[in-house]
């Protein structure tokens, strides 16, 4: 068995990103919380994505009253960014932010929605427990859902 490279050893190593790309990304991300309409849980989360083609599209959460219909600040970049630019391009990387510096890991819906419109080795960026966490996507993420018919 293949041992994976930590996190620390991803960020420092084998992140396909220079560092200050990451930089500019989390700023974004961190620029996309003042937008977030939250007025129920006061969590006001930023997304800030890069794509392949040098693009970078953010979003923000949106809460509603109906609180099941709230859409998290990842998968509004990514709607957005599909809405304006088609789906061609892929996510090379992914930064989250919040106001409160809490942590904030993408949620698993995100991870899913995500999952169809990432490169191989996509960055994933997120306030952890000790400061930024920087990990690709496969290891946030190692195994998606997949529909295929011609199986059943
Ligand atoms: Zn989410």
């Amino acid at each position: 068995m293949v041992a994976l490279a930590s996190a620390s050893d991803y960020a420092q190593k084998v992140m396909p990103i220079d560092h200050a790309v990451l930089e500019q990304l989390r700023a974004a991300a961190q620029e996309a919380t003042k937008r977030a309409y939250a007025p129920y849980s006061k969590f006001y989360v930023g997304a800030a994505l890069l794509f392949d083609d040098g693009s970078v599209v953010t979003g923000c959460n949106v809460e509603n009253v109906s609180y099941g219909l709230t859409s998290c600040a990842e998968r509004n970049a990514l709607f957005r960014a599909i809405s304006e630019h088609g789906a061609g391009a892929k996510i090379a990387a992914v930064a989250v932010a919040n106001a409160a510096g809490a942590p904030c890991p993408p949620c698993g819906a995100c991870r899913q929605v995500m999952s169809e419109f990432v490169t191989a080795d996509a960055v994933v960026t997120f306030p952890g427990e000790q400061g930024w966490e920087t990990m690709s996507f496969a290891e946030i993420f190692p195994i998606c859902f997949h529909f295929v018919p011609e199986a059943r």
